[in-house]
């Protein structure tokens, strides 16, 4: 991979901050843009902006054409069996938003357990929260090991017929640790549960087949996998998202309207209330052009070559914990320094020009486990350098002359 000539796709990559270039790890958050993705939306607006499925005239055919094979750009990308089973959603969050209020109104009762991770990002803990908070049923959770690892056997002990549906990430935001999804996968289809992954840290490294995995519901966000945000992916087999009921109403998921009794449109557009995000959908269609051109082989290869440099430069600094030290990881470092805030720490390498997450990263739960308050986070992409972990490598060090 020629990284510098893939670092002239995207425009924010080559701009300055105090000055001085800048160094971006917080690829978790957010991906960047390339301007290939960026390009594309602007000829949308430019050229082919209309209202989709709606109009007879000419622009809404466009629009309605483009944001069409873009979802099946995307079926394709996933290998779902069909358009049906893709559903355009705003985000991770809304996908299992949407799962937990539907899933749970059509198979959710009094009693029903649901199981979840210590790993999960509040998104993939609250939403199922709250509708078992309102469905009388109780939220179980898998514990994982020291070395931030699923604990397999906790997740085995809490399978029992009362369990409706297990919601759980790929990849950690926080530590990076890939869980072994086709074995969970196995082990929930063997006892009849349905299980749903939540993909938007795992997408942006790794390719994903759901026939494959047989999952029954995977979600991921466009934001993290260098498309725009706004758009997001519900995968569900079509036998569940048939009989789960509308999450918003309103038009587009209508088939017929009478105030006596509406009908629902047929799927994917059932769970599609209101006007799409059309430039975003078709932007997403081509981030995963951009990611298919590189190839995610060679992304997944670099990306690893990355995590083991930044792995073994870190831990030369004395006072620093990995936390998540499992082998199994994406290309995502969360550490701490004893006797240093984290928000400190991440402060002073803005000013430095690195750009770090830093926080419970919306798993508190996870923080309490680990018994720590946060972490500082520097996650990696495709487009970042070894030179620019030598940058963070150093700053870091500066970190503790000034703060120890
Ligand atoms: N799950 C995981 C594992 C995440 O990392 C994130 C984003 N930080 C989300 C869910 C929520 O994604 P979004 O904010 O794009 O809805």
């Amino acid at each position: 991979m020629n990284i510098s000539k893939i670092r002239q796709d995207f425009p924010i990559l080559n701009k300055k901050v105090r000055g001085k270039s800048y160094v971006y790890f917080d690829n978790g958050a957010t991906s960047q843009t390339p301007k290939s993705v960026i390009d594309r939306m602007s000829y949308y607006y430019e050229n082919e902006n209309a209202n989709v499925h709606r109009g007879v005239h000419y622009l809404s055919q466009i629009a309605t054409d483009a944001m069409e094979a873009a979802r099946e750009r995307i079926r394709k990308y996933i290998n779902a069996s069909s358009i049906e089973e893709v559903i355009f959603t705003k985000g991770t969050t809304e996908s299992i938003n949407l799962v937990a209020h539907s899933f749970g109104k059509a198979f959710i009762g009094e009693g029903d357990e649901i199981i979840v991770s210590e790993m999960e990002h509040h998104a993939n803990i609250v939403p199922w929260q709250m509708m078992c908070e309102e469905r009388g049923a109780i939220l179980k959770v898998a514990k994982i090991n020291d070395d931030g690892s699923l604990n397999i056997d906790s997740f085995k002990s809490l399978l029992n017929s009362n369990v409706k549906l297990i919601a759980i990430a790929h990849t950690s935001n926080v530590m990076g640790i890939i869980n072994p999804i086709e074995e969970l996968i196995e082990i929930a289809h063997n006892e009849n549960i349905p299980i749903l992954i939540d993909g938007a840290q795992a997408v942006p490294h790794t390719k994903v087949d759901v026939q494959d995995l047989d999952c029954d519901f995977y979600v991921f966000s466009a934001h993290k996998m260098y498309g725009p945000m706004g758009v997001g992916i519900l995968f569900g087999k079509k036998e569940y998202l048939e009989k789960m009921p509308p999450y918003q109403s309103g038009g587009e998921m209508i088939k017929d309207v009478s105030f006596e009794k509406t009908t629902f449109n047929e799927l994917p557009f059932k769970f599609e209330a209101g006007t799409p995000m059309v430039a975003d959908i078709i932007g997403l269609a081509e981030a995963i052009d951009y990611l298919e051109d590189i190839g995610l082989d060679k992304i997944q290869d670099y990306e690893h070559k990355l995590l083991e440099y930044g792995t073994k430069k870190l831990l030369e600094i004395e006072e620093l914990r990995i936390i998540g030290t499992n082998e199994n990881k994406a290309s995502v470092i969360s550490f701490i320094i004893d006797g240093i805030h984290h928000y400190d720490a991440g402060s002073l390498l803005d000013q430095m020009g690195v750009a770090v997450r830093t926080g419970n990263h919306c798993a508190q739960p996870l923080m309490k486990r680990m018994n720590i308050n946060g972490t500082i986070r520097a996650s990696f992409a495709f487009y970042n350098t070894y030179e620019e972990i030598d940058i963070l490598v150093s700053a870091v060090k500066k970190v503790k002359e000034m703060l120890l």
